[in-house]
């Protein structure tokens, strides 16, 4: 079989080794007959040798459809075709490589803030065009940040702006900008400072989430150092999990392990800065009453943080009326990518996560985690806002 494999895979080692085992195919079609799901189906398409055609068309840069995704989904990976196959192609290998792929596109993606806010744009532009299921992953445009204040106060803080969040919800470290400076303590973001390493790390490319993280490590520590910012406040708890993870990650790195346990010390999640000033936030909350919210607590803030009851207390006393969340300690199913690589399991965590949020008739979902916060809101029929925002708007 002739391929032409796709720029962003062709000089990879998943994207060489595809192109090898799909060169094999001879497309004879012996396979076909003993492929169960072709039999019990009768389609091209949910049979191997269709199956590798829907793959190689992938690889090729064609769009994965949702009938693509769901003809290789059907494959039981019992690899009957295998042993049918007179031409030794590996489809078990065949299908390995392609997984690998699938989380090589999103590590190439996702970590570069650039690239991820060009490729947002262009899904909202084509979402009239995608099938519905596509398109409800796809967020609306986000509502504009609003001023960030001059830095002017003496006291500092760091916070990381992190790699999909400005493009997704960039009034979130705004918001946390606005507050903390209601109270004489300046926000600011390092340049050039990128991802916290936890996209990539998580997803098997181990070597370089490090990578991001010592490059992370780079930008903040001249601020660090000679700047001094007295915390790192992180607004997303996926990448605060992370960076608290940094002395444990480079502990090894003679280089880095210093700088990391540092880092790891210095960081905090917005509602612990928040709860730790909350004598000087206090006297200036209006205090409102009246507006029913359910909390989401990110799986990485109550299990990876171990921080539970923080913003929901934060939250109350800012007047919030929160209502009562069954099996709360559950995950919505967002965790990170598993949402992108796992959509079905995905999506029936998300369902029974909005009915447990949306039992106690609240008019307003918040969270604490960018992924949480933009995989909720497909679909919860409510808004759906990082804590922060909601909690500004209490403020005098
Ligand atoms: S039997 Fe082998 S060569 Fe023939 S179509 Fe199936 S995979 Fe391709
Ligand atoms: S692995 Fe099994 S189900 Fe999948 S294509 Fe091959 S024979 Fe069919």
């Amino acid at each position: 079989m002739q391929t032409a494999l796709a720029d962003f895979i062709r000089d990879t080692p998943e994207g060489r080794e595809a192109d090898a085992i799909l060169r094999k195919c001879v497309h004879c079609g012996f396979c076909t007959a003993t492929c169960p799901t072709y039999l019990l189906l009768g389609d091209e398409n949910d049979g191997p040798r269709g199956r590798i055609y829907l793959m190689k068309q992938a690889l090729e840069g064609q769009e994965i459809t949702d009938r693509t995704r769901l003809h290789l989904d059907r494959c039981l990976t019992c690899r009957a075709c295998e042993t049918t196959c007179p031409s030794g192609v590996q489809y078990g290998r065949l299908l390995d490589a392609w997984e690998r792929i699938k989380r090589r596109a999103l590590a190439a993606v996702l970590p570069r803030r650039s690239l991820f806010a060009l490729l947002l744009a262009l899904g909202r532009l084509a979402r009239p065009f995608l099938p519905a299921r596509i398109a409800e992953t796809i967020p609306a445009a986000a509502t504009k940040a609003g001023a960030w204040p001059a830095p002017r106060h003496a006291r500092k803080m760091l916070v990381l702006a992190g790699c999909v969040q400005p493009a997704l919800s960039p009034g979130i470290n705004a918001a946390a900008a606005r507050v903390l400076d209601r109270i004489g303590i300046s926000l600011v973001e390092a340049k050039g400072a990128g991802c916290c390493g936890a996209l990539r790390f998580h997803i098997g490319y181990q070597e370089e989430g490090l990578s991001d993280m010592r490059a992370l490590i780079d930008r903040w520590w001249p601020l660090v150092e000679r700047g001094g910012v007295e915390a790192i406040v992180m607004t997303a708890s996926g990448c605060g999990a992370v960076v608290k993870e940094y002395a444990h990650l480079l502990r090894n790195d003679l280089a880095y392990a210093g700088k990391a346990e540092k880092i790891s010390a210095m960081t905090r999640d917005a509602c612990e800065v928040i709860e730790a000033e909350f004598g000087r936030i206090e006297p200036i909350l209006a205090r409102k009453a009246g507006v029913r919210l359910a909390f989401h607590p990110p799986c990485t803030l109550q299990h990876g943080q171990n921080i539970k009851g923080v913003t929901e207390r934060l939250l109350a006393m800012a007047g919030f009326e929160l209502t009562p969340v069954p099996d709360a300690h559950l995950c919505c199913g967002s965790a990170g990518t598993y949402s992108l690589l796992q959509p079905e399991l995905s999506d029936k965590l998300k369902r029974n996560k909005l009915s447990a949020l949306g039992s106690g008739g609240p008019e307003l979902i918040a969270t604490a985690n960018i992924g949480c916060q933009v995989h909720l809101a497909a679909g919860a029929g409510l808004p759906v806002r990082h804590w922060i925002t909601a909690f500004e708007e209490r403020l005098n």
